[in-house]
């Protein structure tokens, strides 16, 4: 067929750029059809994209258990998890920190907050249904331990996942026998099925990003994106600086050349920024870390799910910025030592963050509660959230995508 002949990334390149048409043209702003038409349309144009999304999640649980177990067993022994495990996380905690501290250095040097008048801006959200009573850091770490295994399922809690899943690729490594080995052949088994359903699930994938795209089009305040200009440009330009960030670190410490790294990955990166959603795209990035950037499936496997939720740059860049630009306008002044508890405070946040869509914005009320900045005004910047969610998961899955390339190359120099 016709469509075929044309490149993978160049059909999901092209959904995209329809996807954006279409939305603009069916945008409540341009009066094209009637709002009673246009919400007839919404589901229907929503309808690949919610396909695609669903298969992918339908898989998303049983191969982060299937690939972190079968990642920790593929290791030779405990000392060499431990090793990974120390690299992996010192490495996650570094490129967090400097991605905020890149939002926080941008957001005082633009001053996006000094440019806008909070009587410019319309309130889209009741900022009650975001706040959240902080709870303290040794219950949120105890509840890591699932106690029912089915809830941490059901609710898709990935780090419970990850934990569950590194206990049982220990369990294959230190009980090699009869017992083990039936388990162990199982995981395998259904590891092979999830990729096979990504494979159908990537056969859908343009179509999806077109229907995904047309759909969050019509849902941006266009009207409040001039209105935040300042705010958004920081953070897109924060993003950026986090990616030229990751582009050296894939060239120094990955030794692998940096566009080929960029052009290898831009069907995760485009995939991110239609679904707003890491954990959906996750099979996807092993598919490809696998396929494409030829890691091995141990470091892959171990790398990524863990990425998926404890590594958002782009989502700790925004909170960042998204801190101090509301601080700047209800005229708080952070000292130096706030601004570096800042950078703790965000550090953890990010990691506590969902790698669902909108989540980074709930996760930031949190943020705002405890540097006692008005919860409120986080209606300011929900407007443009969808946006910035779609540019800020671009930028988490690249982070992983980093990690996994320079993780690979750093265990193979230490063989
Ligand atoms: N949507 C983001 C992700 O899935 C999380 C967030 O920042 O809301 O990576």
């Amino acid at each position: 067929m016709f469509l075929t002949k044309i490149p993978f990334w160049a059909r999901i390149f092209i959904g995209l750029i329809l996807g954006i048409g279409i939305g603009v043209y069916l945008h409540p702003d341009s009066k094209q059809i009637s709002e009673s038409t246009l919400s007839i349309l919404l589901p229907w144009l929503k309808f690949p994209g919610d396909i695609f999304l669903n298969l992918l999640q339908m898989i998303m649980v049983p191969l982060v258990i299937a690939s972190v177990a079968l990642g920790v067993s593929s290791l030779s022994n405990m000392n060499e998890l431990y090793k990974l495990g120390t690299k992996v996380f010192v490495y996650f905690v570094f490129t967090t920190m400097v991605a905020i501290s890149i939002g926080v250095s941008l957001a005082i040097l633009i001053n996006p907050g000094s440019k806008i008048q909070t009587s410019e801006i319309a309130v889209t959200q009741n900022p009650s249904s975001l706040t959240r009573e902080s709870e303290p850091a040794a219950k949120i770490i105890s509840e890591i331990i699932p106690k029912n295994i089915i809830n941490a399922m059901s609710e898709q809690q990935m780090l419970s996942l990850v934990l569950l899943g590194i206990f049982l690729g220990i369990f294959f490594l230190s009980a090699k026998n009869d017992s083990s080995e039936p388990l162990r052949k199982f995981v395998q088994s259904l590891e092979s099925f999830c990729i096979w359903m990504v494979g159908i699930a990537m056969k859908m994938a343009p179509f999806a990003v077109f229907g995904l795209m047309a759909f969050a089009l019509t849902q941006i305040g266009v009207s409040l994106l001039a209105g935040l200009f300042y705010y958004i440009f920081t953070v897109l330009l924060g993003l950026v600086l986090v990616l030229i960030f990751y582009m050296v670190l894939v060239k120094l410490l990955g030794k692998k050349n940096p566009f080929v790294f960029l052009k290898q990955i831009r069907e995760v990166q485009i995939l991110g920024f239609s679904t707003s959603s890491s954990s959906s795209v996750l099979p996807i990035s092993l598919k490809i870390a696998k396929e494409e950037l030829k890691i091995q499936p141990k470091i892959a496997d171990f790398v990524l799910p863990l990425g998926a939720t404890v590594n958002m740059d782009g989502t700790a860049l925004y909170q960042a910025v998204a801190t101090i630009f509301l601080s700047q306008i209800y005229n708080i002044d952070f000292t130096f030592f706030q601004l570096i508890l800042l950078v703790f405070t965000v550090t953890g946040a990010s990691i506590g963050t969902a790698a669902t869509p909108g989540v980074g914005i709930v996760i930031l009320a949190s943020i705002l509660y405890s540097f006692q900045i008005p919860v409120e005004g986080i209606a300011i910047l929900f407007g443009v959230d969808r946006f910035l969610d779609m540019c800020r998961t671009s930028v988490n899955l690249s982070g992983d995508l980093t990690a996994s390339v320079i993780m690979n190359h750093l265990w193979k120099e230490n063989k």
